[in-house]
């Protein structure tokens, strides 16, 4: 495919190069040759009708002599280049303005036809051969009291007409050569800024079918060529990193199903070969279940986040109270905030404030937060949930005084599988999948979810989520 587009071009170059010559070499020529003729048959026309009515007419009526015409003529014929004869309807020559005619051996136009010209004023041949060569033979009547007496013929040389068309011509042909030497800039030009762009581009394609998708490769133009290549390694370093993600997903997966799967079955053997006294059982089976629940929280939220990613996903868009379902989602967290002291406030704007989203969605959405405040927040201390209206739009942010999430971890908490470093250790049950599925949840409403940290102090995560038009009729 390279060589052959290159090739296309140079090709076609090439037949540019030669029509051009083919249409000079016909077409020009052919209009060249016919223009010069028919300038200069209308230029001897003029000649010949003025001649037929002056020096000619005089002649016939016998006003001027013969060799008074003979003399003058001859000059005419000199400066005109052609030959000028004077001759009677029946084709008997009067007068030749190239020789004296001699008066014993008259000399006749065999077969002469004054019509030959059909309609036009001039011939082209060798005039009832008479001449040797090609002629350009131009008529005038002369006329005396409404008869033809005679005409005036002016013949002059085909050659000639031919070669001042050939000089035009090679002017032609030297503008075409400058031409076509000239449009090889735009074979450089194509070089340059198609074929060698292109070149690298199908290269770095190559590479990337191949799977080397680190190739690296650059096109230093601003254009269309320039773009397309930009364009090309863009993709191409974002299939790197989706191919990334994706191994470390699987070894993330991996990874979370494989440990609490090792401890069920040491535990399990451990029980079998009696290391386990059977009166620790209970102890032991306690873990073994909180592993297979860790197991299945894994799995539904594996599900939830394979569900959320396909596109276009089915949001159950409805007009509910968000304070409302605030309110539910802290009275569930209640058991496990008691467990540590801790307390919920809740400062919400009005006492209903109705939004327009998936309800069941968003209620995941607020457990997820609320799930992880508690989680990293310390003993004794105060969550709040507060809600706030700005324009259209309504703004929920969950907030506590925890162990925050350090500065350099902030962009990679939505990640899949993220945990930092400090939480793996302390919570063991997390999946790291909470945050992804949060995201993915307010992005496929078309909303924002940010978060402001400090490690050590606290962190807040605030969303936004559409009024509902049913409140702004209220
Ligand atoms: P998990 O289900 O394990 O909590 P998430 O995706 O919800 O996973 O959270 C990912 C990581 O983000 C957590 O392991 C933790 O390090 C950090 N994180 C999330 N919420 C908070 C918070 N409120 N305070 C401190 N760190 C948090």
């Amino acid at each position: 495919m390279r060589k052959t587009l290159y090739l296309k071009f140079v090709l076609a170059y090439i037949i540019f190069g030669v029509f051009g010559f083919i249409v000079v070499a016909t077409f020009v020529s052919s209009m060249t040759t016919e223009q010069l003729r028919r300038e200069k048959a209308d230029a001897l026309y003029k000649e010949a009708t003025l001649i037929a009515n002056t020096y000619a007419s005089d002649l016939y009526n016998t006003v001027t002599t013969l060799d008074v015409v003979q003399s003058q003529l001859g000059a005419l014929s000199t400066y005109l280049s052609a030959t000028i004869w004077i001759i009677n309807p029946s084709g008997r020559m009067i007068l030749d303005s190239s020789q004296k005619l001699d008066v014993e051996n008259e000399v006749v136009v065999e077969g002469f036809d004054p019509t030959v010209t059909a309609g036009s004023y001039y011939t082209i041949g060798n005039f009832f051969h008479s001449f040797d060569e090609e002629m350009l033979s131009v008529f005038a009547p002369i006329t005396s009291e409404f008869k033809v007496r005679g005409y005036v013929v002016i013949h002059t040389s085909m050659n000639d007409i031919y070669a001042t068309s050939n000089g035009l011509l090679n002017i032609s042909y030297i503008t075409l050569c400058i031409l076509f030497l000239l449009s090889l800039i735009i074979l450089i030009f194509f070089t340059e800024m198609v074929y060698i762009p292109l070149r690298k581009i199908t290269e770095a394609t190559e590479q990337y079918a191949a799977g080397n998708m680190h190739y690296e490769f650059s096109v230093e133009s601003e254009d269309e060529m320039g773009y397309l290549a930009a364009s090309l390694s863009y993709m191409a370093s974002e299939m790197a990193r989706f191919e990334d993600n994706q191994k470390k997903f699987v070894a993330n997966v991996s990874h979370d199903f494989r440990s609490p799967l090792t401890s069920i079955r040491g535990y399990l053997e451990a029980m079998l070969d009696g290391t386990i006294p059977p009166e620790a059982y209970d102890k032991y089976l306690n873990i073994v279940l909180n592993e297979t629940t860790r197991l299945t929280k894994l799995t539904n939220s594996l599900l939830t986040l394979n569900n959320l990613n396909t596109k276009g996903m089915l949001l159950n868009k409805t007009d509910f109270d968000i304070n409302k379902v605030i309110r539910n989602t802290a009275a569930t967290c209640e058991g496990t905030c008691r467990q540590k002291n801790i307390a919920i406030e809740l400062i919400l704007t009005g006492e209903s404030m109705y939004v327009n989203a998936d309800m069941e969605k968003i209620q995941q959405v607020l457990y997820n937060l609320i799930d992880n405040a508690i989680k990293f927040s310390h003993h004794n201390s105060v969550i709040k949930i507060e809600t706030t209206e700005k324009g259209n739009k309504i703004f929920i942010s969950v907030k506590d005084n925890g162990i925050g999430i350090p500065k350099d971890d902030l962009k990679l908490i939505w990640d899949r599988f993220y945990k930092s470093d400090s939480s793996r250790g302390k919570d063991k049950k997390g999946t790291g999948l909470g945050l992804s599925i949060t995201r993915e949840i307010i992005h496929s409403h078309g909303e924002h979810i940010n978060v402001i940290s400090t490690e050590g102090v606290g962190s807040e995560f605030i969303f936004s989520l559409a009024k509902s038009a049913m409140e702004d009729e209220d």
